[in-house]
């Protein structure tokens, strides 16, 4: 089984050349799977592997638009619809100048395991573009989101493929993109888009789903141990949406929250980072966080990764590859007790070995963020049924998502002989559930 797991592999790395983000990904799941392969010899008949590392259809397409200048600009547009065996494609868009092909299938890959263990009707799927928001107006992101959609709409609809936001795609950029399909289509089909405002199809908590999981899943693994966020130090990276939210949440659980940061440094608080002041500098003013330092007399250290601050509990919730093995030394060496992935893929896999062999809890990112697109499936059932539920409802539900996906990961664990490891939990429920189902539909 082993060699016919690489065999596979080694497929994978030859049809898909230079795609790294996409071969770690492949690669990471591969690890767990051999057990669950020799329990059920009928998914490796129907190939169903091979069938997984193969999207279902990969769309890319010219976006132009004309910037402020006048000046015509090209970008390119993704759109990977990874595997519809348990719902509609369902994952985020992401804008950033990093983003190619690799990306956005490592990202779809994820996806598909990710929303299977949400235990919710939705496949997977994942896009984006090359676009850089940054330093572009208001007018220019809306005409780039127009013409990306009015490519993007024909592939798109409630029971085909519904997109959300992901890096540099957030409120503001789905109202665009969902103007433009309301006005290509002619249906105000609101099950298309997630992550939509409240007063137009919108669900609440959908905002805060995505850092309250990823603190909802550590709260529930540091239970697991007789402890708990009450007066822990917690570092979190990245000072988006994930990390806002994971902040608030882990602060409501009594966590004193010290860091965060973004692509030009950290910012250590040692008197707890200001949460509303953190949002007026990034989301009002879309300013970086070295603003916030200086508005708060706290310390803004450039260039350099805040895991080096040490932590209890250290939730990274910025982007994939942020944490690597000398990160995760430094952490272990500050004692830390757990990490809870916000991000798709954000440690590194020498820096997960280094962690689980220290005895950390480490909960990944497919699992421990999977309270956001679970939370966007709640939005389309809201939209299904034309409802809207209360704040509270709603995220008793997310609640009891997260700690559904923590104990599912953890029994599954307990099943192949690895317990307390999350990583094989998630890796074999997530697949189980996405293989039966393509098992049952037959070679399509
Ligand atoms: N981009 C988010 C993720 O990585 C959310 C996707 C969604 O809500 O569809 O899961």
């Amino acid at each position: 089984m082993k060699e016919q797991l690489a065999d596979i592999l080694d497929q994978v790395l030859r049809r898909n050349p230079g795609e790294r983000e996409f071969h770690q990904a492949v690669r990471e799941v591969f690890e767990s799977l051999e057990p669950v392969l020799r329990k059920n010899p009928q998914y490796v008949d129907a190939a169903v592997l091979e069938r997984l590392c193969e999207p279902e259809r990969q769309i890319i397409f010219r976006v132009p638009w004309v910037d402020d200048e006048g000046r015509v600009q090209i970008n390119r547009g993704f759109r990977v619809e990874y595997n519809s065996a348990l719902g509609p494609y369902k994952g985020g868009l992401r804008f950033h100048p990093s983003v190619y092909l690799g990306i956005v299938k490592f990202l779809g890959f994820e996806q598909v395991f990710k929303n299977s263990l949400t235990g919710m009707p939705i496949g997977g799927g994942k896009g984006g573009s090359d676009f850089d928001p940054r330093g572009r107006s208001t007018g220019e992101v809306m005409r780039f989101c127009q013409s990306f959609m009015t490519e993007l709409y024909r592939h798109l609809g409630e029971h085909t493929d519904v997109p959300a936001g992901d890096i540099g795609v957030g409120g503001r950029e789905i109202g665009y993109l969902f103007g433009q399909y309301k006005r290509i289509t002619n249906r105000w089909e609101a099950g298309v888009l997630t992550g939509k405002g409240l007063s137009w199809g919108g669900s609440l908590v959908r905002t805060e789903a995505t850092g309250y999981g990823t603190v909802l899943f550590a709260e529930r693994m540091l239970a697991t141990r007789g402890a708990s966020f009450d007066g822990r130090r917690v570092v979190v990276s990245g000072a988006g949406n994930v990390a806002q939210y994971a902040i608030q949440k882990a602060q409501q659980l009594g966590a004193h929250v010290v860091a965060c940061s973004d692509s030009t440094g950290y910012v250590l608080d040692e008197r707890g980072i200001d949460l509303p002041l953190l949002q007026q500098v990034r989301e009002a003013e879309r300013l970086p966080v070295s603003v916030y330092a200086e508005r708060r007399g706290a310390t803004f250290v450039p260039g350099r990764r805040v895991w080096e601050v040490g932590a209890e509990v250290a939730l990274p919730c910025a982007t994939q590859n942020e944490l690597d093995e000398d990160d995760a030394a430094a952490l272990v060496r500050s004692g830390v007790l757990a990490v809870s992935e916000g991000a798709n893929m954000p440690t590194t896999p020498a820096a997960v070995a280094l962690l689980t062999e220290a005895g950390v809890l480490f909960a990944p990112g497919k699992a421990a963020n999977a309270g956001g697109v679970a939370t966007s499936a709640l939005e389309m059932q809201q939209n299904a049924s034309r409802d809207a539920w209360t704040f509270e409802y709603t995220e008793q539900r997310l609640a009891g998502i997260m700690h559904g996906i923590h104990d599912r990961c953890l029994a599954t664990a307990d099943e192949y002989g690895a317990p307390g490891n999350y990583v094989l939990g998630a890796n074999i429920a997530g697949f189980t559930k996405v293989a039966d189902a393509m098992l049952a539909l037959g070679v399509v």
